[in-house]
């Protein structure tokens, strides 16, 4: 599972690379992609020798985002088949709002928590589009480096939902560019993301793959111990702050825009913006 939908390598000492190598559907996020990442950052972590981690895609883009190929059954039995038992969630084939909630929230929240607080320095490398549930693994990364055709956004209100599952935005955009990049659905480019300080550096794309790891090796060879408190005196400082306590907070109204859309389309985002779905089961 793990080596035909992530890749895993060591380019050179101390630096592990995660890649996303579903490219021919545009890298988009089924649960056994979401739990090949999971699983290659936990080896990651605990190897002692890795002490930087790029998470990188192949393609000509990083993530479309969510798998919304398959009906909200698939997805929940997906999780249910997938997930390797890290999760204090179950019931992902309950009926109703019981399934769908534990399967986003373990699916999309949690597994997501824990590679933000995976205990190393972790640094994305994005080039074409990077769509809403893609977003997250962008934001969950320590630093962001964006090729220059990199392409940000987070569709979502068009099909009738509040924003991806982890509402990172006013922490990522600030509060006021967060809702026009929500109310809009619009995509932000690379030097956009940039100027909001949503992302590190913009280099050419030939230069991608080389900047991380060049950046990587530098971060490599500092002590581990530091590196591992200086990331958490950072994300302890947002927790604070109440960052975890805010997303949350939003991954509940998500799921408001869920059940509303389960009324009216029978599935959970309205699918007049979503043309193969429109044969979707009732719930
Ligand atoms: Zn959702």
């Amino acid at each position: 599972m793990t080596e035909a939908l992530v890749r895993y390598e060591t380019p050179v000492p101390g630096v592990a690379r995660v890649v996303l190598a579903r490219s021919e559907k545009h890298n988009s996020l089924n649960p056994a992609l979401i739990f090949a990442i999971n699983e290659a950052f936990d080896r990651a972590t605990r190897d002692d020798s890795v002490k930087v981690i790029i998470l990188a895609a192949d393609g000509r883009n990083f993530s479309a985002g969510h798998d919304i190929a398959d009906t909200c059954e698939d997805y929940q039995q997906a999780m249910q088949d997938s997930s390797p038992g890290v999760s204090t969630w179950s019931g992902f084939l309950e009926p109703g709002a019981h399934g769908w909630y534990a399967s986003e929230k373990e699916g999309y929240l949690e597994s997501a928590r824990r590679i933000r607080n995976c205990s190393k320095p972790t640094i994305c490398a994005v080039q074409g589009k990077c769509i809403a549930g893609a977003l997250i693994y962008a934001w969950v990364c320590d630093l962001i480096i964006a090729a220059d055709n990199a392409q940000f956004s987070d569709p979502v209100v068009d099909f009738g939902v509040s924003g991806v599952e982890w509402l990172a935005h006013p922490w990522e955009l600030g509060a006021r560019k967060a809702k026009e990049f929500l109310f809009t659905a619009d995509a932000w480019n690379a030097e956009e993301a940039h100027r909001l300080g949503m992302v590190n550096h913009v280099v050419p794309l030939a230069d991608l793959e080389g900047f991380a790891l060049t950046m990587a090796q530098k971060i490599a060879g500092k002590p581990a111990f530091a590196l591992k408190l200086a990331k958490e005196a950072v994300n302890k400082t947002l927790d604070i702050q109440g960052q975890m306590n805010a997303i949350d907070q939003a991954f509940s109204l998500h799921h408001l825009c869920h059940q509303q859309n389960f009324r009216l389309f029978g599935y959970g985002m309205d699918t007049s913006n979503l043309p193969h779905m429109a044969s979707a089961p009732k719930k």
